[in-house]
């Protein structure tokens, strides 16, 4: 059998500590995930077997993930002022996805709001010293979350270049030293309890698309008028748990605000590529872990006396899977160049309409590319497709998911409308 790491990559660019950090979370997967992986579903609402499994990679008494943006000074690994922030974070993307994408986006996303302040140029350092001790001093897993989407429609509130965060109903307030926050929230991972800090997106001025009124504000989730509904029961993604939470007259201090007028909405532009890339990473994470369980299958199953593989009608299929999943990888790591400023082929900062157009681009691109490969190992399997002992249906649930959320396909076509044929009204 090929390795899964024979899918292209372009070696020329990867992260220095791509191969190391591979290396630990494979073992990580192997030992923690991949045995327990079929009976996460039904540990959707209470986490018991997905919980150590977090803590061994996000804890002090694991591998640590949680802290990796903080700088080195406050107990971090300073990934934040690392040339390839993009590229690790595509790495460990991947690799976390390769064993569920459910677990990955529950981690990443934890890494996600801390972008806003953690990442050079933009490093908040009286917000990472405040924050850095509940995510480096933990022998345990800790969550956070970045809680954009509202009732009123989520696709709107990243459509940022358009409507500059004017249908955001969740306000902030600033009463002496100290921000009143109020509104109601869907959908965030992480949500349901899980989190101990949300960072919140929302307005100082109701129905103003003026950038100066957009505000990125940190809540710790044990903060008075904080409250969460129960887990959502979903298809997939049973260690990503979402929610409703709700802020009703919630103090912060004023310091917690991620920067300050427009800073803020940029920071929030730039969020944007994050979560696009690290969805790539999770389709082409799940892309290889169908790779390995459908050689298996093709390889040990015989039509007319013959292994599957070995028949035209099913390798034409298979052939046309690895080489959707090969290009697939290419196009995931292109992205995560993109992201990284000091490869950044267009000269261009990562909030740029381009930057967002084209990462936006290439997720819904894999992302539809995904689903159509699990589609057609569905049919490969036959009845075996439906069997969770074959993992694929697994994926099959959760890659839809990737392909719905941040904002939808929808989102996507519309910024590459707008930046390609330049729309003025998407
Ligand atoms: C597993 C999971 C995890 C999630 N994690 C988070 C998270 O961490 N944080 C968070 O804030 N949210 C999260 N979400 C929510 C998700 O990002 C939103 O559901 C998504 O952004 C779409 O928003 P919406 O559901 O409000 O749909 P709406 O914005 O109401 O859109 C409804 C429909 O209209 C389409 N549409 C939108 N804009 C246009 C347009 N311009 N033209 C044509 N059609 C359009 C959409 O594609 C969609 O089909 C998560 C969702 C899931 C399923």
């Amino acid at each position: 059998m090929k390795h899964f790491d024979d899918f292209s990559r372009p070696l020329e660019y990867i992260s220095p500590m791509d191969k190391h950090l591979r290396t630990v979370i494979r073992k990580w997967a192997d030992e923690e995930v991949l045995p327990f992986r079929r009976r996460f579903d039904e540990d959707w609402k209470e986490h018991k077997l997905i919980e150590p499994a977090f803590d061994k990679l996000m804890g002090n008494k694991g591998l640590g993930l949680q802290k990796a943006l903080f700088p080195e000074e406050l107990g971090g690994w300073g990934l934040g002022h690392s040339d390839s922030t993009f590229m690790t974070s595509y790495a460990l993307s991947e690799e976390v996805g390769r064993a569920d994408t459910g677990m990955a986006v529950a981690f990443l996303v934890t890494l996600w709001p801390l972008t806003t302040i953690l990442i050079e140029p933009h490093v908040n350092w009286r917000l990472a010293k405040e924050f850095a001790p509940m995510f480096c001093n933990s022998d345990c897993a800790v969550f956070s979350a970045l809680t954009m989407t509202e009732p009123q429609g989520g696709a709107d509130i990243e459509n940022i270049g358009l409507l500059g965060g004017k249908t955001l109903r969740t306000t902030a307030r600033l009463d002496g030293d100290e921000w009143v926050i109020n509104g109601h929230k869907l959908w965030p991972t992480n949500s349901a309890g899980v989190s101990k800090l949300f960072g919140v997106p929302c307005t100082t001025k109701l129905g103003s698309s003026d950038l100066d009124d957009f505000a990125i504000i940190f809540v710790p989730t044990d903060t008075k008028g904080v409250s969460e509904g129960n887990p959502y029961e979903k298809a997939g993604m049973a260690a990503d748990k979402n929610s409703d939470i709700w802020f009703e007259d919630v103090r912060v201090p004023s310091w917690y605000r991620a920067h300050g007028p427009v800073l803020d909405a940029q920071t929030f532009v730039e969020v944007i590529p994050w979560g696009q890339v690290a969805s790539c990473g999770f389709l082409t994470g799940a892309m290889l872990n169908l790779y390995e369980r459908l050689y298996e299958f093709v390889s040990t199953r015989t039509y007319c006396n013959r292994t599957l593989k070995e028949n035209d009608a099913v390798a034409g299929v298979i052939g046309r899977i690895a080489g959707d999943i090969d290009i697939c990888r290419i196009l995931g790591h292109e992205a995560a160049r993109i992201g990284d400023r000091r490869n950044m082929p267009f000269g261009n900062e990562l909030g740029s309409e381009e930057t967002i157009a084209k990462i936006r681009n290439i997720k819904d691109f894999i992302s539809d590319k995904s689903v159509e490969i699990f589609g057609r190992a569905m049919d490969v399997l036959g009845a075996y497709g439906p069997d969770r002992e074959w993992d694929i249906e697994k994926h099959w649930r959760d890659v839809k998911i990737i392909q719905l959320w941040m904002g939808g396909k929808q989102l996507c076509q519309m910024e590459a409308a707008r930046y390609f044929f330049n729309c003025k009204t998407l």
